[in-house]
């Protein structure tokens, strides 16, 4: 039996696969219920092949919008590289997904058995022994299993008992991201947009027929707080220089639906595992959102997890998935760290956007699939 603590996107994923591939396991998630916070995200083809194995595709796609086209521009939305999402429809059968993320937990948790999912239960500590793990909870009870996957997020307690010296690291920039209550023009209706300026960047998407999607990043000391009261209007005069759609999703956004978070990651760890215990997900390997792979990866860790565990359900599989898992994520986490310090550049920027509109399509395309491969 597998014990899951964290019912977010990684841990969700590994029950759904879980299920599929008839592996037991029970789901510990600290929150009373299924709740609907966040903002939108996106699913790359990656993500989605997977969710189409676990057998949610259809009720996934039908909470979100498609997105065919990705658009990298300057603060006006001159491209500086345009990426038709249709050939990575017809190598993989999707393009990319754009979701509000609480629908996507909603449509991940319709489909696991009820009675698998606990909420409200805390992971507080664990004791391992040669052939068990026992789960201390916060409200004081415990269960036992054969093995522990700890998929509880980049503040991982099960990560902080097992390796306690791992590092969080702050990238200096801070993110506002918003849910506008309404579609975009329809022009835009299937299009990611990312535009770059100086020291600061906004991206946005559709997410639903009434709702859009954005994203804002600044550089920034840690642990800012803002003043509601005028926190539109300063993102207004951060962006004074943005195309006028910038303007419009922050104005017609309300006050309650704008959310802020430091962008941080976690300095990568050389195991993610020890024993009977392995982390998932943002546990094992929290990445900066600025490839938009930080939920991929932990569903691309339950799908890899799931297969190796079937392969060999009598033993413990955790070295061989960290084997298939290590190099290509700590790959995307160092790329999308170093995406980061590009796109929020403050001199030089003009540079930067030449040398990005001058690279050839076939070397982005290439990249591009090389991340939306799951390197079965
Ligand atoms: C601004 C921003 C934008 C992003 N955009 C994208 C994007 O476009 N595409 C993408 O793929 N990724 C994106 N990501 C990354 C993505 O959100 C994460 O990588 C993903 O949520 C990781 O999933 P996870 O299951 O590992 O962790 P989480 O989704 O964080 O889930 C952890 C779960 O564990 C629970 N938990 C925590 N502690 C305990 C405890 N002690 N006991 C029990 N339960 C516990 C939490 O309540 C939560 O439900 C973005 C991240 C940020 C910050």
């Amino acid at each position: 039996m597998y014990t899951i603590i964290g019912a977010g996107i990684g841990g969700l994923t590994t029950a759904l696969i879980f299920e599929k591939l008839n592996i037991d396991y029970q789901l510990f998630e600290k929150a009373k219920k299924p709740n609907a916070l966040g903002a939108g995200i996106w699913l790359a083809p990656n993500a989605l092949q997977v969710l189409e194995f676990a057998g949610v595709i259809d009720t996934v796609f039908r909470a979100g919008n498609s997105i065919d086209r990705i658009t990298l521009s300057n603060q006006k939305l001159k491209p500086l590289a345009d990426s038709s999402q249709l050939p990575a429809k017809e190598k993989y059968g999707f393009s990319t997904l754009a979701i509000h993320r609480a629908k996507l937990q909603l449509a991940l948790i319709e489909s696991i058995p009820k009675e698998k999912i606990y909420w409200n239960k805390a992971f507080k500590s664990l004791e391992q022994a040669n052939n068990s793990v026992t789960v201390i909870f916060q409200d004081g009870s415990t269960t036992k299993s054969q093995y522990l996957i700890g998929a509880d997020g980049i503040d991982s307690k099960v990560r902080s008992q097992v390796f306690p010296n791992s590092q969080i690291r702050y990238s200096g920039q801070t993110c506002w991201r918003g849910v506008m209550k309404s579609a975009l023009p329809i022009e835009y209706k299937d299009r990611g947009i990312e535009m770059w300026g100086k020291g600061i960047r906004f991206g946005l998407s559709q997410l639903s027929k009434n709702e859009t999607s954005w994203f804002a990043v600044k550089k920034s000391k840690a642990f800012q707080k803002d003043d509601k009261t005028n926190l539109k209007a300063k993102l207004g005069s951060y962006f004074k220089a943005f195309h006028p759609l910038v303007h419009q999703l922050i104005s017609n956004t309300e006050i309650e639906d704008i959310l802020r978070n430091d962008i941080t990651d976690l300095k990568p760890i050389k195991d993610w595992h020890k024993d009977n215990v392995c982390l998932i997900g943002d546990a094992a390997h929290a990445t900066t959102p600025n490839m938009g792979q930080g939920g991929a990866q932990s569903i691309e860790d339950a799908y890899h997890l799931g297969k190796i565990i079937s392969e060999n359900p009598n033993k413990n599989n955790f070295k061989a998935f960290q084997k298939k898992r290590f190099k290509r994520v700590n790959s995307i986490v160092r790329q999308s760290w170093f995406t980061g310090k590009i796109a929020n550049m403050n001199t030089g920027y003009p540079i930067r956007n030449a040398i990005f509109s001058a690279i050839p399509k076939k070397l982005i395309n290439k990249n591009m699939y090389s991340v939306y491969d799951l390197k079965d």
